[in-house]
């Protein structure tokens, strides 16, 4: 489904997210003070303006309130940042995710309403670790401190395997939401399902189990 989002800030990471966005088909609105930086996404959003995020009476005439999320990427300037989140939690916009640039940074913007604060070096620092942790783990979502979503490579182990036979649930307490097998995915797999060597699991649990299943089920 397409989706309207607002971009706010064109830095690298505010340039990223847009590309993204507009290859997957989304509508886009971007803003940046600089018009220069504007300009450079004329080829990927079908609107642009030249404003400065922290003026109210430019958000509301540029209609942001009609687009149901927005990306805050201003990072340097931490008041912008925070006036910007709160304008448009105020002018009543669903879903604001904002880019913070440290941990004070995103305290305050958790504390103003922000629905997701992104600290790029700091989440990225944590998956990269998790990466060089395990090269069984391809990437890795956290729902929470305790829970998440990682994605393990099937080893030799499990090849040729049911996943009622590996008995994953019982044994590890996690959960295979889907298996995937180059660009063919098994979303929610039945007990009968078999696992293949290199297949892609994409599993969910405690992190001390998934730590198990990792260590000694794969
Ligand atoms: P990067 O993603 O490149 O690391 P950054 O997080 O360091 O960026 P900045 O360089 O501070 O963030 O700002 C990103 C963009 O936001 C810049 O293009 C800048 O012109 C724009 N910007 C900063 N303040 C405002 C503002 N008040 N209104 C509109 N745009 C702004
Ligand atoms: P961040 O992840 O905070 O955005 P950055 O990518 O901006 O960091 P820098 O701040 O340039 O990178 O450097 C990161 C770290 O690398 C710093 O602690 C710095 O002291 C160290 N560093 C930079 N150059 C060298 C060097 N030539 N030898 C050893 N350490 C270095
Ligand atoms: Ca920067």
């Amino acid at each position: 489904m397409k989706k309207q989002c607002v971009v706010i800030g064109l830095g690298r990471f505010g340039t990223s997210v847009c590309l993204e966005l507009s290859r997957l088909g989304h509508d886009l609105l971007v803003i940046d003070h600089k018009e220069e930086r504007v300009n450079a996404m004329r080829e990927y959003a079908a609107h642009g303006a030249t404003a400065n995020a922290t003026d109210e009476n430019a958000l509301r005439s540029l209609g942001v309130r009609n687009f149901e999320q927005a990306v805050v990427a201003i990072g340097d300037d931490i008041h912008a940042s925070v006036l910007c989140t709160l304008l448009l939690k105020e002018i009543g916009v669903e879903r604001v995710w904002v880019k913070a640039r440290d941990p004070q940074h995103r305290r305050i913007l958790e504390r103003i309403g922000a629905d997701r604060v992104i600290q790029p070096e700091y989440d990225m620092g944590i998956r990269i670790a998790q990466n060089l942790d395990s090269e069984k783990i391809i990437d890795y979502i956290e729902i929470s401190e305790d829970y998440s979503i990682v994605e393990l490579v099937a080893t030799k182990k499990v090849d040729n395997r049911t996943l009622s036979q590996l008995n994953v649930r019982a044994k590890y307490h996690c959960m295979i939401l889907a298996i995937k097998r180059g660009q063919e995915v098994n979303l929610a797999p039945k007990p009968e399902d078999k696992v293949q060597k290199n297949d892609m699991l994409v599993v969910m649990g405690h992190r001390k189990d998934l730590k198990r299943f990792e260590d000694r089920g794969l």
